[in-house]
């Protein structure tokens, strides 16, 4: 079967033997198609994989071959997550199942850029879902990058009719401002790329470019009676990102950190502490977030066309180079055609 491997400083086509389920319980699933998101990226530009690895997590796939307690079967086309929470750490208890050592134990094996994947029986019962027809494999891939989104927006506690800032608009940036339109947030945006603020404008979300920052936190006052946004989600990684989140949130606010920056630089103290703010982060969805996701997509309330750039599996480089450049939103991997096309 055909993988796409990182081998140094590139990502190569290559062929490994099938993987079979060998008498484990799950599903072998054939991928129709894997989205491309950012911590692909980071891995695959820092080094942080072994060369070999097989990155991509968001599936869209069609189960060839089943042994599961569950009511999936052969023919299903699917979504699925790739970690999943243990439900009994203390970590668990608290509600910080992204930081549980089982969730980051657990994945889909070789990886989701590969024509074919094992998905655990654990995996069938807690985060996969069959797809309906009325959706595209390119929204439903959307599944796990939108749960995280969702889980960002519940850790704030956000109230009816508050007003939030979404900074960065690239393709998580612009789901997240997605989501808490389609939540009834009033919901702003920022970016340096034209571009980014044109399609944010076009998606409800009221986008300005942020490279005057004055002028921004000038339009953002006049926005929201002068007292800034109720919380500010930070998608962007920079420390220009984290000098307009603390001009822009409201006394009392919070921001949310949902990205990480190359110099891993901080939040002041004395501003934290005099303005009273909330400074929190969300990492990876739960199981419940993850279902929230999958009823805002098939259910359109969310809408994510026009995002995707689509690439076949031997482009996966070009996808990967667009990705980085800045040329695309976001890439969708072709692997498979659906067995039923
Ligand atoms: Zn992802
Ligand atoms: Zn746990």
């Amino acid at each position: 079967m055909k993988t796409a491997q990182v081998c140094e400083d590139k990502i190569v086509i290559k062929e490994i033997e099938d993987i079979k389920l060998n008498n484990r319980k799950g599903a072998i699933v054939r991928v129709l198609g894997c989205g491309l998101c950012g911590s692909d990226i980071v891995k695959f530009k820092h080094k942080i994989v072994h060369n070999g690895a097989v990155l991509g997590h968001e599936i869209v796939a069609e189960i060839i071959e089943i042994d599961s307690d569950t009511d999936f079967k052969a023919g299903d086309k699917i979504v699925t997550s790739h970690h999943i929470p243990c439900g009994e750490c203390n970590y668990c208890r608290h509600g910080n199942v992204s930081m549980c050592l089982h969730f980051k134990n657990t994945n889909i094996k070789p990886g989701g850029f590969s024509e074919k994947v094992f998905v655990s029986e654990e995996h069938l019962k807690n985060v996969a879902y069959r797809v309906p027809e009325n959706i595209s494999n390119e929204e439903i891939s959307f599944y796990e990058p939108l749960g995280c989104c969702i889980r960002a927006i519940k850790r704030c506690c956000l109230q009816k009719n508050d007003k939030v800032l979404v900074i960065g608009l690239g393709s998580i940036g612009l789901l997240m401002g997605e989501a808490l339109r389609a939540l009834g947030y009033t919901v702003f945006g920022c970016d340096f790329i034209q571009e980014r603020i044109t399609l944010a404008n076009e998606m409800g979300i009221q986008a300005f470019n942020s490279k005057n920052l004055e002028e921004f936190c000038t339009i953002i006052k006049e926005k929201t009676q002068d007292y800034g946004v109720d919380t500010v989600f930070l998608t962007a990684g920079a420390d220009k990102a984290i000098e307009t989140a603390l001009k822009t949130v409201r006394q009392g606010g919070k921001i949310l950190v949902f990205s990480s920056t190359p110099n891993n630089s901080g939040f002041p103290n004395n501003e934290v502490y005099y303005k009273e703010l909330t400074v929190l982060g969300s990492y990876s969805p739960s199981p419940a977030d993850l279902k929230d996701s999958f009823e805002l997509l098939t259910s359109r309330r969310v809408k994510v066309k026009n995002l995707t750039t689509v690439y076949p599996i031997e482009k996966i480089q070009q996808a990967f180079d667009d990705t980085i450049s800045n040329k695309i939103f976001k890439a969708y991997i072709e692997i498979s055609k659906n067995s039923t096309d």
